[in-house]
């Protein structure tokens, strides 16, 4: 091929073909990683050099060097944590993404991603079936979906107070409590502790043998100090067990007292693009704000959260800014105004790719299908012997362990004997797991988030944790 003497082709047509080899090779290769940290750093902790090094050489020796260090996060069979792949619409969009290299602050520093974000927003609302006036962001990652939204939050309970919280800050303000199931998402935590909201202000109720927050519970905590400014936080999707909160319940009474209702989804608001599902979310809508990931369900690369509040006042309240040194749209949405970040990423591109090529009915088989050989493995794995199901789960999600099989082995060794089956299971290749502590005891989770799962690679692990097993 004829060169212009540009310096792009060579190293991304290098990076091409490294990334070609990769995703090829996700079916014959081990799922988890091989190498460990020594090997890594004697291969990576190199001295930087002076001068630096060609491009193309640091695109081959990178592919090079971190061999067996990756994770095969892309493959049918990776199970492990909320991890899902990268739909090929959806991948190469970010690649472009890299290479147009736009600021996606405002519509001026890039009007096509804001376009394509104000699109996004748009087809999102509708999966979800929230409110068509629904303001949104797209940020990294359900962490910062929580951080935005709850920022809104803060914004909302404490201006019905007549208290101006960017102008004012926290100090003096009447205390906001946060109530929740002990259930929730640990970066809901950390949100509260970014926002200034601390932890000690928040009530996690225990939530039901069936995963979920109780409405006596929550009437009850919301009844202690009524006056209060209110949070509740509500789950759609638990990470052990796939569990939804009941909205229809909840939700209004929350309402009644006067309380904002954040719903955590990180994958579980997917849900909705099911109809099979959708009734998970029955009542859902009716909250003041919803997080959600792309780089989970949606097979978007990472990192790519969705953020939605009912209230754009709230939220651009929380968020905006004018800049004298910027010129913003009349006639387009300004990405700024609803974003905790201030350069970013156009991350638009990729979720635009990834729902261009699924289509609505795409998104839906993608979603059933995951929840479908959750259900088999789940049940598969659970049926061998020296296995039990700890929770069926909803969804895409559920808990297997391991039983110790000595005559008078404890629940210790059950723990145990489920840590080693896992890890025995991540070491011969062929599938991957991460484990977890559920009502005290280990188990091993089922989340199926990839879009290349199918039922061979349901059969394929299967078979090799009966493997493990014998
Ligand atoms: C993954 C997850 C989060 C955090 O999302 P990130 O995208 O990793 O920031 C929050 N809540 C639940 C239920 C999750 O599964």
């Amino acid at each position: 091929m004829e060169r212009s003497g540009s310096p792009f082709p060579e190293p991304l047509e290098a990076a091409a073909r490294h990334a070609a080899a990769w995703l090829d090779g996700l079916d014959r290769q081990p799922v988890g990683a091989r190498a460990d940290a020594a090997t890594l750093r004697a291969r990576l902790d190199v001295p930087l050099t002076a001068h630096g090094v060609p491009a193309r050489q640091v695109v081959d020796e990178l592919a090079r060097d971190v061999a067996g260090g990756l994770l095969a996060t892309g493959s049918g069979r990776f199970f492990g944590w909320v991890i899902g792949g990268a739909l090929p619409a959806s991948l190469a969009a970010d690649w472009l993404t890299s290479a147009w290299d736009q600021n996606a602050h405002n519509f001026g520093t890039g009007p096509a991603a804001a376009i394509v974000e104000e699109t996004v927003g748009k087809w999102l609302r509708e999966i979800f079936g929230l409110p068509g006036h629904a303001s949104f962001a797209l940020v990294t990652g359900c962490q910062m979906a929580h951080t935005t939204c709850l920022s809104a939050a803060r914004h909302g309970v404490l201006a019905r107070r007549d208290w101006d919280v960017e102008k004012r800050g926290l100090c003096g303000a009447p205390p906001v409590r946060v109530v929740s199931s002990d259930l929730a998402h640990g970066t809901i935590d950390r949100a509260l502790r970014l926002l200034g909201l601390g932890t000690e202000h928040w009530t996690r109720i225990a939530a039901g043998a069936d995963g979920r927050l109780a409405p006596r519970d929550l009437a009850a905590a919301l009844a202690t100090s009524p006056g209060s400014p209110t949070i509740v936080v509500l789950q759609a999707g638990d990470v052990n067990t796939g569990a939804f909160d009941d909205f229809a319940e909840l939700i209004p009474l929350a309402h009644e007292r006067g309380a904002w209702v954040h719903v955590d989804g990180a994958f579980g608001l997917w849900a909705a693009a099911s109809p099979a599902q959708r009734h998970l979310l029955a009542g859902a809508a009716a909250a003041d704000s919803w997080a959600t990931d792309g780089h989970k369900w949606l097979n978007v690369p990472y990192d790519c959260g969705y953020a939605f509040v009912a209230d754009p006042a709230a939220h651009a309240g929380a968020m905006a800014y004018r800049a004298t040194y910027i010129s913003y749209a009349a006639d387009a949405r300004d990405q700024a105004d609803w974003n905790p970040e201030w350069s970013r990423r156009a991350r638009g591109f990729a979720t635009y790719a990834a729902l261009r090529q699924l289509g609505r009915d795409g998104v839906r088989a993608l979603v059933e299908r995951c929840c479908e050989h959750a259900r088999a493995l789940v049940a598969g794995i659970g049926a061998l012997p020296g296995a039990e199901v700890v929770a069926a789960g909803r969804i895409n999600q559920g808990l297997v362990r391991f039983l110790d099989g000595r005559p008078g082995a404890t629940a210790e060794d059950h723990d145990r004997r489920t840590d080693a089956v896992i890890a025995a299971i991540n070491a011969a290749g062929e599938a991957f797991f991460s484990g977890t502590t559920w009502r005290g005891r280990r188990a091993m989770r089922v989340s199926v988030c990839n879009w290349q799962t199918d039922a061979k690679d349901v059969a394929r692990t299967i078979a090799s944790v009966a493997a493990v097993l014998r």
